[in-house]
């Protein structure tokens, strides 16, 4: 008899509550921990996982593999071809091991609830003892109400309520045990488990070598890359983060999204660390930074209640339904130059830019540009969650649904449509000096104050077309107009 456990978006071994559970399981019974991650490819294809976080999946694999070899626990990592057949293909592996349990933690987005679903189906005719439990959030989907019952949709309300349920549930925020040894004879036993390999990227998600190089440097893998970065973060930053987290080239985030979008950083984690630097255990109280800090990795929890209450947002459809009749613009051109950081328009270019080359851009830029797609340009929100999702390494559906929501006004709780960022303010607001423009826009670094916001507008326009930066390709006052017109007008349609 063995206890097997199941790897998905939570590739770290401390404070794993599935892996915990398992674990505890094994000892109990006085039977081995074994464990298995399954490679998808048509998941990455329909999730349209980018290859960058495919590289950071597989590189992480290998340290997790390492780890887990040090406690005699073996993982079997396997490419499963076809999705449909992972239940299958797990139940044969407990089967195959002669395992009467298996563990694994819950993804909310509907392909994966309804793999589970059936895999809860085989595990009963097979009497597999199959437990799915709550890790990815602080708070499970499902626990906050309003007072009439139903689900927030608006996220204030929902964070107080957030606030007062931890409050009230401190165990919430408690680290789950990490698995001891295995017993001795698990080596032996298992052995042919442990040569096991990582295959590489599938084919269509490879990365060139000089970016395997790039994101390697950018974004090393594994628990103890996050467990470091949060610590560095948590002792040297997080005091100054409320006052800069919105300026893009201040360097006052934590850089951690990554890792908590593959889980090898659990969300708990990162709130309880912030909250026992605090001066206090209210985690809406004390630094500003600190709470700060912490209400933003409670959107990540309010977005996945969104996503498992009004799972609708996960099949192409707007969370606000009455905004589907917005009529888009179809400019092929247009989409080109927003995704090649062509517009003309500094901050947009820059922020594009560096998406493509770091896989990552700030959250405030996440915002300018994709409030220009939707509103600017008027193209449809959803090619640029497309687009963010097939490129950023720290891709997570529900926040990268949520911010597009947001910013196109179509979502849960979002900017209202009449409110459309002007470009060329953000740009001066949050990036008064032209740092971030500069470090981006290299056509751009010689120009100086602040017609770094606005070359052609402010008289530096010779000097932007003679290094190739492009003009503008839109006028913001005209499509402002247009925008509201539309928005007005889609709304106004049944
Ligand atoms: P910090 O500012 O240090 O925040 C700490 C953590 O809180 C982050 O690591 C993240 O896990 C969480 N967080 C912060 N802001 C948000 C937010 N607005 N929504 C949800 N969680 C948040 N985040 C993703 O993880 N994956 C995505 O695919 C994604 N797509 C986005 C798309 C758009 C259009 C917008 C506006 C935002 C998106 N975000 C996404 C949220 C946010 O931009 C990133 O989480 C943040 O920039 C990550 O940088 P950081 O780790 O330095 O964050």
């Amino acid at each position: 008899n063995a206890v097997v456990f199941w790897f998905k978006r939570d590739l770290r071994i401390r404070d794993n509550k599935g892996l915990s559970l398992a674990g505890k399981k094994a000892r109990e019974a006085g039977i081995p921990l074994l464990c298995v991650f399954v490679v998808s490819p048509q998941d990455y294809q329909a999730h349209l996982t980018s290859p960058a976080r495919v590289d950071f999946e597989l590189r992480t694999l290998a340290i997790l593999k390492r780890d887990l070899a040090e406690l005699d626990v073996p993982l079997v990592v396997e490419t499963i071809v076809k999705r449909k057949k992972v239940p299958e293909y797990l139940t044969g592996l407990c089967e195959e091991l002669g395992a009467r349990h298996l563990f694994c933690n819950i993804e909310y987005e509907v392909d994966e609830l309804r793999r589970e679903t059936l895999l809860t189906k085989r595990c009963l005719e097979k009497d597999i003892d199959f437990s799915a439990v709550h890790d990815d959030v602080v708070v499970a989907p499902g626990r906050l109400k309003t007072g009439t019952g139903n689900q927030y949709a608006v996220y204030s309300p929902w964070f107080r309520s957030w606030i007062r349920h931890v409050h009230e549930n401190p165990e919430l925020l408690d680290e789950w045990e990490t698995p001891g040894k295995n017993p001795p004879s698990a080596r032996d036993k298992y052995e042919h488990l442990f040569d096991n390999h990582i295959p590489p990227a599938p084919e269509n998600k490879k990365l060139g070598d000089e970016e395997k190089e790039r994101f390697a440097h950018l974004w090393p893998a594994g628990e103890h890359e996050a467990m470091g970065r949060l610590s560095k973060f948590l002792n040297e930053k997080i005091g100054r983060y409320q006052a800069g987290r919105n300026f893009p080239a201040s360097n006052s985030t934590a850089l951690i999204s990554v890792h908590h979008s593959a889980g090898t950083l659990a969300a708990r984690m990162s709130v309880r660390e912030a909250r026992n630097v605090n001066n206090t255990k209210k985690l809406d109280g004390g630094n500003p930074g600190i709470a700060g800090w912490i209400s933003e990795i409670a959107w990540r929890d309010f977005y996945k209640h969104v996503l498992a209450h009004w799972p609708y947002v996960c099949m192409n459809k707007p969370f606000k339904y009455e905004y589907t009749s917005i009529e888009w613009e179809y400019n092929d051109d247009h989409f080109d130059k927003w995704r090649n950081g062509q517009t003309g328009f500094p901050i947009v270019d820059a922020a594009m830019r560096q998406l493509n080359h770091m896989a990552y851009m700030h959250n405030r830029c996440r915002m300018i540009v994709a409030s220009f797609l939707a509103k600017d340009l008027l193209l449809d929100w959803r090619l640029g969650e497309k687009y963010f999702m097939e490129h950023l390494i720290d891709g997570d559906f529900a926040s990268n649904n949520g911010g597009w929501g947001f910013s196109a006004s179509t979502g849960v709780d979002p900017q209202p449509y009449f409110r459309i960022f002007n470009p060329l303010l953000q740009s001066e607001k949050f990036d008064a000096d032209g740092e971030y423009i500069r470090k981006w826009v290299p056509e751009l670094r010689d120009v100086k104050g602040k017609a770094i916001h606005d070359p052609y507008g402010r008289g530096e326009g010779k000097l932007a077309a003679k290094n190739g930066y492009p003009k503008p390709v839109v006028d913001h006052k005209i499509c402002r107009e247009r925008a509201l017109a539309r928005y007005k007008a889609g709304i106004g349609r049944d």
